[in-house]
């Protein structure tokens, strides 16, 4: 059982999608897939988690991920406090744990947690009383366990099966916890042909990504894809000196349309979001006909709501 897990196999907390069973991580894709809902269609609601709090503890920024929470939180019928960091007490000094242990006396059922620092969530779930649940909005260049569920459930809509697809992950790998939690998700999912694409400085180190073919050229890891997979540079994680120059970056790495027509015809464009346009993706690609970006944004509240369904199921049955 995985240390995630409750005694009955259900999910407590989502700190990591590493090593969590298929079965679950196809539950929860069932369970959003239940609750996506095409653009413009009204959204699903539910009182399912009337009287639950869900509390969104955010040091890093983010547009998506917190919206999407909060989102989903609502649409099940919980109440939502979104502590931003310019405003918490963690500016004054006060520990992270003790925030976490002032938002458990306020009654908060569920955490969503974001921060730079790697292991952040996991102290906290080390900490956190029984009842309390810590879901990871992104951890570091560690983890993005929401993240690579809705890529899964993406990739889902538009591919008959995950064993036979071929993935090229491309870009700052080193850095991006988006492409670890991919790594994770398409593994347990049983994809076989699952390419890392990167300059040789944003190549993770030699034992990560175990299994997975490593391209330095972007033309040979596109050839033939069916879902090619775009990361932004983390410039955050990266000293000054370190940092990519742009144009030739684009240049060498840039998905522009040319680059694209390498994988299949109906291959499938993904990217995480922030995008940096004319940096790693042309226009021309981000709103081509391939592009799924937007399916992704949108995939995440269903996600998100599948997510906290499952960690709270037995505050609703109770
Ligand atoms: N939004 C994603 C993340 O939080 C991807 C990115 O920032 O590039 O990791």
């Amino acid at each position: 059982m995985n240390e995630q897990q409750r005694a009955d196999g259900s999910l407590r907390h989502l700190i990591t999608l590493e090593n969590l069973p298929r079965p679950l991580l196809e539950r929860l894709l069932d369970h959003a897939q239940s609750l996506a809902r095409p653009l413009g269609a009204r959204a699903p609601v539910s009182r399912a988690l009337a009287g639950c709090t869900v509390a969104n503890l955010f040091t890093e920024p983010s547009t998506r991920t917190r919206v999407s929470f909060e989102l989903a939180a609502k649409r099940l019928g919980a109440d939502v406090v979104n502590l931003e960091v310019q405003l918490s007490s963690r500016v004054k000094g006060e520990s992270m744990l003790d925030t976490v242990f002032t938002l458990q006396s306020l009654h908060i059922d569920a955490l969503v947690i974001r921060d730079a620092e790697p292991g952040v969530p996991s102290t906290v779930a080390a900490h956190v009383a029984p009842h309390v649940s810590v879901l990871s909005a992104g951890e570091a260049h560690v983890s993005h366990p929401t993240q690579g569920l809705l890529d899964a459930l993406t990739i889902r809509q538009h591919k008959p099966s995950f064993e036979t697809l071929s993935i090229a992950v491309v870009g700052d790998i080193r850095h991006s916890r988006v492409a670890r939690s991919a790594f994770h998700v398409f593994r347990a999912l049983g994809v076989a042909d699952l390419r890392i694409v990167a300059p040789p400085p944003l190549m993770p180190e030699p034992g990560e990504f175990s299994g997975c073919a490593r391209h330095t050229a972007l033309e040979s890891g596109l050839k033939d894809v069916d879902v090619v997979m775009m990361l932004r540079i983390q410039t955050e994680r990266m000293a000054q000196a370190d940092l990519p120059d742009a144009d030739h970056y684009y240049t060498s790495y840039g998905l522009t349309p040319e680059r694209l027509a390498l994988a299949r015809p109906d291959a499938i464009v993904m990217h995480p979001q922030p995008m940096n346009r004319g940096i790693e993706i042309a226009s021309e690609v981000a709103d081509g006909p391939q592009s799924v970006i937007r399916d992704q944004v949108r995939n995440g509240v269903a996600v998100r709501m599948a997510v906290l369904s499952e960690v709270l199921a037995w505050r609703s049955a109770g």
